[in-house]
């Protein structure tokens, strides 16, 4: 069956110094979870440091983007090669954030959830409509879209690797959460949508977070959800109480 992953984003949070000591003061915190997976996706440079400092906790480090080519003449960019000999485990792939300021595009995002696998990645696949398009009711042809795109050529026996992660832009550090019945209904569409191309068993068995202002006040409801295995987690990740306090509401 699938797992729980409770994954955080830091986005363009934290100096190495500063993330040192924010992995050692969740460190304690997080030590009595059983079954629920723990990740910390940070910033290329905090990589390093995250993962010495996570050394000997359940805490799996994460990058927040890669690119897709192995090697070559792309200035500012970082491969797959190069997270995997520093100990990441997983790859964020598409937030909304990259989608609108940096052009990610859903071919984009294919070809980095396959570079990603054949690196030995978990690319965490981030889907989700923006308020326009969930007013227009359109959320799910959006998000059925992002998905097909991005998993295109992804073999059966790799599907279990991705994690996607249904966030809807309106929630994204706005505070204004979806509802958990909004949540839950998107992840089960996902997850039929995951039927459709890989089959019941195959869906059965993949990890679909919610983000979106999760915290841990509202994190329980939305992880009573059948379909809601877990979160991507911005802002409340850079709190050690808060992170925990999920990863509590996760176990
Ligand atoms: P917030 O939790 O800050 O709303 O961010 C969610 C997110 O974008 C995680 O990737």
């Amino acid at each position: 069956y699938r797992k729980t992953i409770i994954a955080g984003n830091w986005k363009m949070n934290k100096t190495p110094s500063e993330a040192k000591a924010l992995i050692e003061e969740m460190k304690p915190l997080l030590s009595k979870t059983k079954w629920c997976e723990m990740v910390l996706c940070v910033p290329f440079t905090d990589i390093q440091a995250a993962v010495k400092a996570a050394k000997g906790s359940k805490i799996a480090i994460g990058a927040e983007n890669m690119h897709f080519e192995k090697s070559g003449a792309f200035t500012g960019e970082i491969s797959a090669d190069m997270l995997k000999e520093l100990g990441v485990k997983y790859v964020i792939v598409g937030h909304s954030e990259r989608r609108q300021y940096f052009n990610e595009t859903d071919e984009n995002c294919n070809k980095k959830v396959k570079a990603a696998i054949e690196n030995g990645l978990r690319p965490i696949l981030c889907v989700g409509e923006s308020l326009a398009e969930r007013e227009q009711d359109v959320t799910m042809e959006v998000i059925r879209k992002q998905v097909k795109i991005a998993l295109q050529g992804v073999a059966a026996e790799d599907i279990k690797k991705v994690v996607i992660a249904y966030e809807p832009i309106w929630a994204i550090g706005t505070g204004k959460t979806a509802t958990s019945e909004q949540a839950g209904e998107v992840c089960a569409k996902i997850r039929d949508c995951l039927r459709e191309l890989y089959g019941a068993r195959a869906a059965r068995a993949i990890t679909i977070q919610y983000g979106g202002s999760m915290n841990a006040k509202n994190a329980a409801e939305l992880l009573a959800q059948p379909d809601v295995d877990g979160g991507l987690i911005g802002g409340a990740s850079l709190k050690s109480a808060d992170f925990a306090a999920i990863v509590e509401a996760a176990n």
